[in-house]
């Protein structure tokens, strides 16, 4: 990459990872394996609908097949237990989904738990979780595995290269972290309680943005030529859709920049079906 400015494209990147997803599920095919993810969802939030009608689609696309249970929101933990050990049981399913968030009344950790950690691919089980801080196998989650792919498929170097993440949540600022670590960048990762944020930010050669903010990130955060992730998924005030960098102010101070949309979003789809083909995989092996 040279000059200012590039957009890193994760409609492309995903399509491609998806393809060679898709790929992976026919040879098993013709093997007789069927690579299968249940997808449950819990009540009838819009946003979880939607989220769950992109997964099925991105199944069909690379010939998964899908196994949806729409419960109702009136479903108790326990029930919705048993039929997490019924799927943990079931040797025809090699992924289980639990759509988040749940209902009030249904404890998520517990049900997370519940979910036999070769068929976790989220990635959120502890023993997931635990597996990838001490460097072992097991299921990333999602959104930084898609964020790793895309700084690798655009040839960003990440070896010795000062990585700043805002955003310390369990699904995407701590295990973006340790894939980056993994990667052998120099990690800093900050917080509503870091000092100087925009000086720390101003050292990022890679500035990775999981705040929740609407465009909270301008040009002073960002050094010139640096890398620039956008992970956030918030509403501009005129309800359009944006991230948390400040795009438009951003875009020609750095080297390449991830759009929202466009950017990361479609690189976590990418990556649930990438791990639902390497669970079947694995129990294959
Ligand atoms: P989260 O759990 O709410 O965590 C937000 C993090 O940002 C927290 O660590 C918080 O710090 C930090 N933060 C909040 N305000 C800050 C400030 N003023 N300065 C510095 N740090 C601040 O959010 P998340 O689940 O990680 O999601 C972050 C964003 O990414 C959201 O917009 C979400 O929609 C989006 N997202 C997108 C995808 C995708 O597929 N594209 C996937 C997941 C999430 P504290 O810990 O100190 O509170």
């Amino acid at each position: 990459m040279t000059g200012r400015g590039n957009l890193i494209d994760g409609k492309k990147i995903s399509a491609d990872i998806k393809d060679e997803v898709a790929r992976g599920v026919a040879a098993l095919s013709d093997k007789g394996i069927t690579v299968s993810l249940a997808v449950i969802l819990v009540g009838e939030d819009p946003a979880s609908q939607v989220y769950v009608r992109n997964k099925k689609k991105a199944c069909e696309a690379t010939g998964i097949r899908s196994v949806s249970h729409e419960l109702p929101e009136s479903t108790t933990e326990a029930e919705l237990i048993s039929l997490i050990s019924d799927l943990n049981a079931d040797d025809s399913i090699d992924g289980i989904l639990v759509q988040l968030p749940l209902p009030s009344h249904i404890d998520e950790d517990k049900v997370i738990r519940a979910i036999d950690p070769a068929k976790d691919v989220d990635g959120f089980h502890p023993e997931s979780v635990g597996a990838l801080s001490i460097g072992q196998k097991g299921f990333v989650s999602c959104t930084p595995a898609g964020i790793i792919q895309l700084l690798k498929r655009s040839g960003v170097e990440m070896d010795g290269a000062n990585c700043v993440i805002i955003g310390r949540s369990n699904i995407v600022g701590k295990p973006m972290g340790i894939l980056m670590l993994r990667e052998n960048a120099t990690v800093t990762i900050t917080h509503s309680h870091t000092k100087n944020l925009k000086n720390v930010c101003k050292n990022a050669d890679i500035l990775i943005v999981a705040i929740g903010r609407a465009k909270m990130v301008d040009a002073d955060y960002v050094k010139d030529g640096a890398v620039v992730i956008d992970v956030g998924m918030d509403r501009d005030e005129n309800g359009k859709l944006c991230g948390d960098v400040d795009f438009d102010a951003v875009k020609d101070k750095c080297l390449a920049i991830t759009p929202v949309p466009g950017g990361v979003g479609p690189m976590t789809i990418a990556m649930l079906m990438y791990n639902c083909l390497a669970a079947a995989e694995n129990k294959a092996r």
